[in-house]
């Protein structure tokens, strides 16, 4: 019957029943097992499948139980050696081989007959091979596109949980058990060089099973690293990639990300996985590196500037005391009623008093700077609380308050907005020669203290400017004014932790208005 038109046509029709078998099996697994199905049957001999993954043959389907045998380790990746050493351990000679991408995938064992296959039959097991490499390419494209997307989430995870670390450590730690959720390994670990040291030193690792003695330390050098990981991890694949350590976590340049497997060969998709881990791993300690350094400089700047406030708030202080004693002494001198020494004794008090603010501004200057600073608030009346303030100001005659009779009660500090009050209605004399107006008025839900004076004004582009830190209008200097430039920026800031504002509106040499609004409650 060999080769008779009986026996092809059954032959043809088998494969047909094979392909439709085949059309929609999506998986490497489903596809072996049709096929060695197929094959027993039309052999009438048990047929066992193994799929080559890792350098093994590993039996995943049979026609019959009783025909899957032990896995197949490849000890060399030549196909015809791997065959001979296949027939050896399978006692049979028909071996169906179905290769694709240049590679062999997957063997087909039919067990061994009484009689060696005639040529038809090797042309139909050839034909059987050829529809099987085919459906396994579909199905292996299925199994990799799945494998694509899976890899891509965990790496996008993998990218969100590392590049949060702001500790080279538990970074290092992260990193190897992400690996070791991507890559079929046994063991990952993170190597780095400490600073000054000539050796790397394990940071992180994580192993599938109880870890095995891992060296604690490596040599620099690259290669040398390698053949003493290959002493610890035997000779099985092993992925040393060297990471750029920049200088994070007291670790000096250069560094060791360590995959290892005992057997099979990495794949592609792994070695991809493994490539973007380093890249990641790379970034995310230089995200460590850049926390540590801002972490230092701000510890610097807060440092420096707390030893600044302190420094300030001591000489602030410590003026005051000897510049009461001159005051009192210039007094002195002014009732002793010599009318030669008036004259000293009055510019000695001026300029007691300008060093006197100098040294308000400064303590208030530090206090705003302060973490710390808070408000001691109480509801008063805010109107007599302004006619009191100005009541005590050097040049109280010259300023006129309107207010309503009725109080005007809001939650404010009082040593706060008193320095405010000072400062605000002190410019207004200052900046000007005729009278200063002063008015303390209810708008809506706020209290608004209005001071306005016909003085030298303040130019356009510079209203903005007298609010900050040292801010002068350059007309002052032109009139030979003198002044710190603190006072307005120290008087918003009150303000403003009041829940209020202060602002300005001005026409240079016509006047100034500054308004100051404080919330009712
Ligand atoms: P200082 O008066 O010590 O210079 P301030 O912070 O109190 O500092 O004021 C900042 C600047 O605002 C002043 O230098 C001045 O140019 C301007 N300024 C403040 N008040 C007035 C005002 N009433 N009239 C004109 N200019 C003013």
């Amino acid at each position: 019957m060999v080769g008779s038109e009986g026996e092809k046509l059954r032959r043809t029709e088998a494969l047909e029943r094979l392909m439709l078998g085949l059309r929609d099996a999506r998986e490497p697994h489903e596809v072996l097992a049709i096929v060695s199905r197929s094959l027993g049957f039309e052999f009438s001999r048990p047929c066992a499948a193994y799929e080559f993954r890792d350098a093994v043959f590993r039996p995943v389907a049979a026609s019959e139980v009783t025909s899957v045998r032990e896995p197949i380790a490849a000890s060399s990746l030549d196909f015809d050696e791997l065959l001979g050493h296949a027939v050896t351990r399978l006692d049979s000679r028909d071996l169906i081989p179905v290769s694709f991408d240049g590679q062999v995938r997957a063997l087909f064992v039919l067990e061994r007959a009484e009689r060696p296959l005639d040529e038809e039959e090797m042309k139909f097991l050839h034909a059987v091979a050829a529809h099987a490499a085919l459906a396994l390419t579909t199905a292996f494209s299925f199994e990799q596109l799945r494998r694509y997307a899976a890899e891509g989430a965990a790496l996008t995870e993998a990218a969100h949980t590392i590049l949060g670390f702001t500790e080279l450590e538990p970074l290092a730690e992260a990193l190897c058990r992400f690996a070791l959720r991507l890559v079929h390994a046994e063991c990952v670990c993170v190597f780095g060089r400490r600073e000054g040291g000539d050796r790397l030193t394990l940071i992180g690792c994580a192993s599938r099973d109880e870890p095995g003695p891992l060296p604690e330390t490596l040599p620099a050098d690259g290669d040398e690293a390698i053949a003493a990981l290959k002493e610890t991890f035997g000779d099985g694949p092993l992925s040393a990639t060297p990471i750029s350590f920049p200088l994070a976590g007291g670790l000096d340049h250069g560094g060791l990300m360590v995959v290892t497997r005992r057997r099979g060969a990495f794949e592609k998709v792994e070695t991809r996985v493994i490539d973007a881990l380093v890249t990641l791993a790379a970034l995310a300690i230089r995200n460590v590196e850049l926390y540590e350094q801002s972490t230092r400089a701000n510890r610097a700047l807060a440092e420096s500037s707390a030893f600044k406030d302190d420094l300030m708030a001591m000489f602030a202080h410590d003026f005051k005391g000897p510049l009461t004693v001159i005051s009192g002494f210039a007094e002195l001198l002014l009732e002793s009623g010599n009318a030669e020494v008036h004259g000293s004794a009055r510019t000695i008090m001026a300029q007691v008093a300008r060093l006197a603010k100098l040294a308000d501004d400064a303590l208030a200057l530090a206090a705003t700077q302060s973490a710390g600073f808070s408000l001691r608030r109480a509801r008063e009346d805010l109107v007599e609380f302004v006619r009191d303030a100005v009541r005590n100001l050097a040049e109280a005659d010259r300023v006129a308050v309107e207010a309503a009779e009725a109080p005007l009660i809001v939650p404010f500090d009082r040593a706060r907005l008193r320095h405010v009050i000072d400062n605000v209605v002190g410019n207004a004399l200052k900046y000007s020669k005729g009278e200063v107006r002063v008015t303390v008025r209810r708008a809506g839900r706020e209290a608004l203290i209005e001071v306005t004076d016909r003085g030298i004004g303040i130019p356009e582009a510079e209203l903005e400017g007298v609010f900050a830190r040292f801010g002068r209008g350059s007309n002052t200097s032109r009139r030979g004014i003198a002044g710190s430039g603190v006072g307005l920026y120290i008087a918003r800031k009150i303000v403003e932790v009041h829940g209020g504002r202060l602002d300005v509106t001005s026409c240079e040499d016509e006047g100034s208005t500054f308004t100051l609004a404080l919330p009712l409650e």
